[in-house]
């Protein structure tokens, strides 16, 4: 067993580091506070290779893993960038495109989205049918050898300044379909049609991508915009899902470090008291100590389950516990830092409560909390279902 990085590993994973002195927590900030995507930062990370980790070299990515990805995420999110769109955009989007794709999808845009010239956004939660997928309403009618899209989508990242969406449909409604996952159908749909009309949902946890409301109304869909079969894009949302999942985690794992290297650093500094600092009270030292303990246990999981994913194993288990954990520690690592910041970690000269709505968000988004120890319990344990 092998737990060190390999050179190539550590240069991604401090690669964070380095953007930081040209885009750092402050950037995140001030375009999180205008919702204004982070298109400067974005570009960098693009050029300088980074986008498209896991895609081959031959569609203009670097022909990497999930591990490599996992790094570099949890890397930005150790120096305060947690950046979503890698999750929606890169990960979710680039990643089927690339398996399921045909060469004419993947030349299209592949080589494209790794160099930051379009964006893709992914719709799959609906305002109905929530986090039960299966009686997702949106469906693409086939006529004459084209699809109409109808129905909705809610809470899609980036949806308006996307070029193109992974749009997760029925083409057969859930009442007419044998296997409940059937009749699903994903397709690559361009967000500027004018039939789509699109919402701003506003959000009160601070993040620069924006949410959406989408209404497709008679988007008419070709061949050559369906990704994979016809009927079978459950088969490629699942693909997608433990990616998803690895990258939500690495993100929690980087930030909530990031929320403890902060508390340290004042908690050094910071006097009251006969002159001791404030890190010597076993008060604020034991729940950093145990953050930072439950940090480090999520960061590893993670790396499991980035590496078995990486070998074509099954990555379920692991990737759940990753993501559950990493929220989980996430949420206590930077309630603990608050505390030691006193009033300071509430204003935004500090900027420390301001960690804390990205980390709660993973509790429910990418998916929650409860789906998630519903698949441990169902898949790992072996307990019932109830719903
Ligand atoms: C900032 C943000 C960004 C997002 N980005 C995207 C995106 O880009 N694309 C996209 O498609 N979606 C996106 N989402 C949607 C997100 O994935 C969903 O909000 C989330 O999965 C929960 O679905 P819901 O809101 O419909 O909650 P509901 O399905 O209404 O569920 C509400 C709560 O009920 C509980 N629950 C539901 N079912 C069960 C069950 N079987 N067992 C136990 N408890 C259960 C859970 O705690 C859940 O949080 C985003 C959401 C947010 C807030």
């Amino acid at each position: 067993m092998d737990f060190d990085l390999t050179h190539e590993q550590q240069m991604i994973y401090e690669y964070g580091n380095s953007l930081a002195k040209k885009f750092d927590r402050k950037y995140w900030m001030d375009c999180a506070e205008k919702r204004e995507f982070p298109t400067a930062m974005y570009q960098q990370v693009a050029d300088d290779g980074f986008l498209g980790l896991m895609v081959s070299e031959q569609y203009g990515g670097a022909g990497l893993g999930m591990v490599e990805t996992a790094l570099f995420s949890e890397g930005l999110a150790n120096n305060g960038i947690p950046l979503l769109s890698l999750i929606v955009g890169s990960t979710m989007s680039m990643g089927p495109l690339e398996k399921f794709g045909t060469e004419a999808q993947k030349q299209r845009y592949l080589r494209d989205a790794c160099a930051g010239k379009i964006r893709f956004c992914f719709a799959i939660t609906e305002p109905g049918a929530g986090t039960n997928t299966i009686e997702a309403t949106t469906i693409a009618k086939e006529k004459n050898g084209k699809f109409y899209l109808n129905g909705q989508k809610v809470f899609i990242t980036d949806a308006n300044d996307s070029d193109y969406g992974l749009v997760v449909s029925r083409t057969t409604p859930h009442t007419q379909v044998k296997r409940k996952t059937d009749g699903f159908t994903l397709f690559i749909v361009n967000m500027k049609d004018k039939n789509i009309a699109k919402q701003y949902i506003p959000v009160s946890a601070v993040i620069p991508e924006t949410q959406w409301l989408l209404f497709f109304d008679n988007v008419e869909l070709g061949p050559e915009d369906v990704l994979g079969e016809v009927g079978k894009g459950f088969d490629i949302l699942f693909h997608s899902l433990n990616p998803e999942r690895i990258l939500a985690a690495a993100i929690g794992v980087g930030l909530g470090r990031y929320a403890l290297n902060r508390a340290v650093e004042y908690a050094k500094e910071r006097r009251v008291f006969n002159n001791v600092p404030i890190g010597a009270y076993q008060g604020l030292q034991h729940p950093l100590a145990a953050g930072k303990t439950e940090i480090e246990m999520a960061g590893l999981m993670t790396r499991k389950a980035a590496w078995v994913y990486d070998q074509g194993r099954p990555a379920g288990e692991f990737s759940n516990m990753a993501k559950y954990y990493a929220a989980e520690a996430g949420c206590r690592a930077v309630d603990a830092a608050l505390q030691c910041f006193g009033g300071n970690g509430f204003t935004k000269e500090y900027g420390i409560f301001d960690i804390y709505p990205f980390l709660r968000l993973l509790k429910t988004a990418p998916i929650n909390r409860e789906m998630i120890l519903n698949y441990i319990g169902e898949h790992v344990m072996g307990l019932p279902r109830a719903y």
